[in-house]
């Protein structure tokens, strides 16, 4: 769907964004994922053409982005304007430009407040609907468009759990039964994890491993220690010092309730604070002064009983952690 190349994005003396390469898939929910500040809603306005970058080249669909078609690539943003008027007229919006006849207005908007899951909502003034609706609203104006892809930025801000599933749920079925792509850059890696099929991550502007999980800034002191910034300090396996980005598999990390006695070096008491599980692997929270993600098999849950609040043991190697 897209490829970059060589994409600088500058403020002044501060550089935000930097990508060397990168190719997002068609056929893809795409996560962009990493901290406040890591430049994922600048990557997202430069992916729907609306913010040039300084330097570099953005392919869509193997064209330029500027070439791209009216209503082709639409961006929602974290909080999207809704017109003072109906749910229906906000929809109504964007066909009347394309001057699309009253009767199949009609239909497109019916049809779209169904996949949405607003239907009975077409008289209600957008300003009054719910965080959630307003963004499923914002995916009907987009659909009726007909575009290639949809870009959200932060679409679960403010969003309360049903919120957010009920949205999950419209974006899968959007995708699949509409084949429309979408990106959505937030820092809520539970909702990406649970409805993304690829990802990716930034930090300070710069593309990381396709993780989600456990990503981390801080600093390599002389003795080779890793400090994150939160003050949680762990042993590499590095000869680079300073400034420094790291990562650890959450499948190499090993979940204990008694310490054991092993070659591990990194070894930290936590608790455990959220778990979610998947058909055939245990996501589980330890919060260790910093909150690192586990990957367990429900075997493994099973055997050990874990639950939340928890006092648990959280054991990786030095090798465990990639350094970059
Ligand atoms: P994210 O969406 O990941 O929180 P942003 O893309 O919004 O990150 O911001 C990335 C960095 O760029 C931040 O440090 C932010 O302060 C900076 N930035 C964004 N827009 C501007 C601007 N118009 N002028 C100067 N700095 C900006
Ligand atoms: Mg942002």
């Amino acid at each position: 769907m897209y490829e970059l190349k060589n994409i600088l994005k500058t403020y002044g003396t501060k550089t935000v964004l930097s990508i060397d390469k990168l190719i997002i898939k068609d056929k893809n929910i795409t996560a962009i994922s990493g901290p406040n500040g890591s430049g994922k809603s600048t990557l997202l306005e430069i992916l729907a053409g609306i913010q040039k970058p300084t330097e570099g080249q953005i392919q869509f669909k193997n064209k330029n982005i500027v070439k791209r078609k009216p209503g082709q690539v639409i961006i929602i943003l974290q909080n999207p304007i809704m017109f003072n008027t109906s749910v229906y007229s906000n929809i109504a919006f964007g066909l009347k430009v394309k001057k699309t006849d009253k009767k199949t207005i009609k239909q497109k908007i019916e049809a779209v407040l169904v996949l949405v899951n607003l239907n009975g909502f077409a008289k209600q003034n957008a300003r009054t609907l719910s965080g959630g609706e307003k963004q499923r609203l914002a995916i009907a104006r987009a659909l009726v468009l007909e575009p290639d892809i949809i870009l959200m930025d932060e679409p679960t801000s403010g969003l309360d759990v049903q919120a957010k599933e009920q949205l999950k749920k419209t974006i899968k079925t959007i995708h699949k039964d509409k084949k429309i792509d979408f990106i959505i850059a937030s820092h809520d890696t539970e909702f990406l994890f649970q409805t993304a099929t690829d990802a990716f991550s930034l930090l300070n502007g710069q593309q990381a491993p396709v993780s989600v999980e456990n990503l981390f800034s801080g600093v390599i002191n002389a003795n080779g220690n890793f400090i994150i910034d939160s003050g949680v300090e762990m042993t590499l396996s590095t000869f680079k010092r300073g400034k420094a980005n790291i990562l650890i598999f959450p499948e190499n990390i090993v979940l204990s309730k008694h310490l054991l006695k092993s070659s591990m070096t990194n070894v930290f008491k936590g608790e455990v604070i959220k778990l979610i599980k998947f058909d055939n692997e245990i996501k589980v929270w330890v919060d260790i002064g910093i909150e690192l993600c586990c990957k367990i098999t429900p075997i493994s849950l099973k055997k050990m009983q874990i639950t939340i609040a928890d006092n648990i043991f959280v054991e990786f190697k030095a090798t465990a952690i990639k350094v970059y």
